[in-house]
């Protein structure tokens, strides 16, 4: 069975208003053409200057690569493979138009593509990538899967370095951590190099007997920005996020130095790479847990649908539900909307369907009091038994469709159980109802991510009082004129904080936030924000790994 992902509206912001910390392209300290001709033989040819994929298809146009670029489009894994694609037109492409489809003799402008990329082949690659960035002060972008839905893996200007083609995933039944004291118990564990996507992690893992805590998607970075922002899972209720699952970093930090970071060593590094961000250097590998194998895992499929007398009742219904449904470790993902409600929910490592059913019982019934009080309401569950985590995904990725090539924005909020209870929930549920935005609720915390303290790694606290995070998504077509997009993206702000209204002293999610989020710290960080903003000051003074809104962009 293949899980729809975020095939829904999922696109991502426009431009920011990019200050950045260190040298831009084309300002008067930006290096000379001789200098990066230098790095360029020293990378053996690895340094390519960067435009955004539909290029191509502008004057003057190369038919052979526009031809390539049109049939991959929405071609994820293709997308992140080319110096200058991203999963988020928004954040390739910014407000600058290079339509695929475009008007051909009309050049195509630069966008928020990285001048120059460095496509690195090893860590080597990356040390002089580094190095030079140091030395020349330049502001530099690292670009893994580039699913970013906050623009942080690009940036008008500046220098990017890909590691798409750093490979590599290694399994050790026993390892140990460098620096651990004598005795130290050793662990099972995966190594991932930062340019692996997680289908292939999880198929690998599947063949080795194991499971790994990652994102529910083919294509995101298993070694990238989901873990550095905190990593949620379906797996996340039953063994934590994926900060909870990561043991070491292995990093080149902006001074150039390659560094090992964990519970023993580089132990602020460790705890900043946890939830942080980006920002802190090029991580070139990860390494989690594995656990043993799901034994069964129960999913189930609900569609309920409704007239619009008994919506907000039926919505009312299934938000009041959500602490049932963590309360029984279930996970999954919903998407209420004006004409029902559509949810994919899983029980791991259990094989009763039955029970999951009924869990949903309030919603039966009142679907059935609706309906003989003449105002019709269904609600329809159908699932299944599947014998491991990776029968989740489908055999062919070429298949799939997570929703690349488009533009989208989005806003969220990490939401308690006790928001979806008493007199809480018809308030929740109006508002939802009557929301410009769609809504995407991620049931992906609670029980073991609940389990770890609030200063334990660096996403905010409320990460760990939380059972669902909560995200409002926008877009907007290629066409649609810029005016009509801040619109777009003024309206998503003002409602995220409407929103946020809900659950005082909650945060948002980094990774699936609201770039133009006002208190941008204290929202996406909380109480951690000044440990962290210290760690990036002592391993990156400079600033040279800086992106709007991320850790110490206010310096
Ligand atoms: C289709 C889709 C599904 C998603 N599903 C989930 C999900 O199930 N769970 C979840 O938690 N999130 C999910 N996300 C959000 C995801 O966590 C973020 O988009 C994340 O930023 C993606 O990281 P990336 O490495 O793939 O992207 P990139 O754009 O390459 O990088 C994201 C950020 O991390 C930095 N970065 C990347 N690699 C490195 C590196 N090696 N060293 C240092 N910095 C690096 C970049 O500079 C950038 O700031 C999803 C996103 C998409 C588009």
């Amino acid at each position: 069975m293949a899980i729809v992902l975020w095939a829904v509206v999922f696109a991502t912001l426009g431009v920011v208003s990019a200050r950045e910390k260190a040298c831009t392209y084309p300002s008067s300290c930006w290096p000379s053409e001789a200098n990066w001709k230098s790095l360029n033989s020293t990378l053996n040819g690895a340094l390519v200057r960067a435009f955004p994929v539909a290029s191509p298809c502008h004057a003057p146009v190369n038919q052979d690569a526009c031809d390539i670029a049109k049939k991959n489009w929405t071609n994820e894994f293709w997308r992140a493979q080319q110096p200058g694609g991203y999963f988020d037109l928004n954040w390739e492409n910014g407000d600058n138009l290079c339509d695929i489809n475009g008007n051909a003799s009309l050049p195509c402008t630069q966008g928020l593509v990285p001048y120059y990329v460095a496509q690195v082949n090893n860590v080597d690659d990356v040390k002089k990538a580094v190095k030079f960035a140091h030395d020349h002060k330049i502001s530099t972008r690292v670009k893994g899967a580039s699913h970013d839905f906050l623009g942080r893996s690009s940036g008008n200007g500046t220098f990017g370095i890909s590691t798409i083609k750093l490979k590599g995933i290694e399994f050790v039944d026993s390892f140990t951590l460098p620096g651990a004291p004598p005795g130290t118990t050793p662990e099972s564990v995966v190594h991932i190099a930062a340019g692996e996507h997680w289908i292939h992690v999880n198929r690998a893992a599947d063949s080795h007997g194991v499971i790994v805590v990652g994102g529910t998607s083919y294509s995101v970075g298993a070694a990238g920005g989901w873990v550095l922002g905190g990593g949620h899972s379906s797996l996340s209720p039953q063994y934590g996020l994926g900060v909870d699952n990561v043991v070491q970093f292995e990093i080149v930090t902006p001074d150039g130095q390659f560094r090992v970071a964990n519970k023993y060593q580089e132990k602020d590094l460790f705890w900043a790479l946890r939830g942080g961000g980006p920002g802190f250097g090029v991580v070139t590998k990860v390494t989690y847990k594995t656990h043993p194998p799901i034994k069964a895992l129960t999913v189930m499929i609900v569609n309920a649908t409704y007239t619009n007398t008994s919506f907000t009742g039926f919505l009312r219904k299934y938000l009041a539900l959500q602490p049932t449904l963590s309360a029984h470790n279930v996970s999954g993902y919903s998407y209420p909307t004006a004409n029902g409600i559509v949810a994919q929910l899983f029980a791991h490592n259990s094989a009763n369907l039955t029970a999951l059913n009924s869990t949903l019982k309030p919603m039966f019934d009142f679907a059935q009091s609706e309906t003989n009080n003449g105002r019709p309401a269904r609600i329809e569950t159908q699932g299944g038994v599947l014998p491991s985590y990776l029968s989740l995904f489908d055999d062919d990725i070429a298949t799939v469709d997570e929703g690349a090539g488009k533009y989208s924005i989005m806003g969220s909020r990490l939401a308690p159980a006790s928001a979806f209870q008493g007199d809480k929930v018809q308030k929740l549920a109006d508002f939802v109802a009557k929301s410009p935005f769609n809504m995407l609720m991620t049931l992906v915390a609670g029980n073991k991510v609940s389990q770890v303290a609030g200063d334990a790694t660096a996403i905010h606290p409320s990460w760990r009082k939380a059972i669902h995070h909560l995200i409002l998504m926008a877009g907007w077509e290629n066409n649609q004129p810029i005016p009509a997009r801040n619109l777009i993206r003024s309206a998503l702000t003002n409602t995220t904080q409407e929103f946020a209204k809900f659950f005082p002293g909650f945060g948002s999610y980094v990774n699936e936030g609201d770039i133009n989020e006002p208190k941008w710290q204290e929202t996406f960080w909380g109480s951690n924000y000044p440990r962290l903003k210290s760690i990036k000051k002592r391993y990156d003074p400079q600033g040279i790994f800086t992106c709007f809104h991320c850790v110490g962009y206010e310096d």
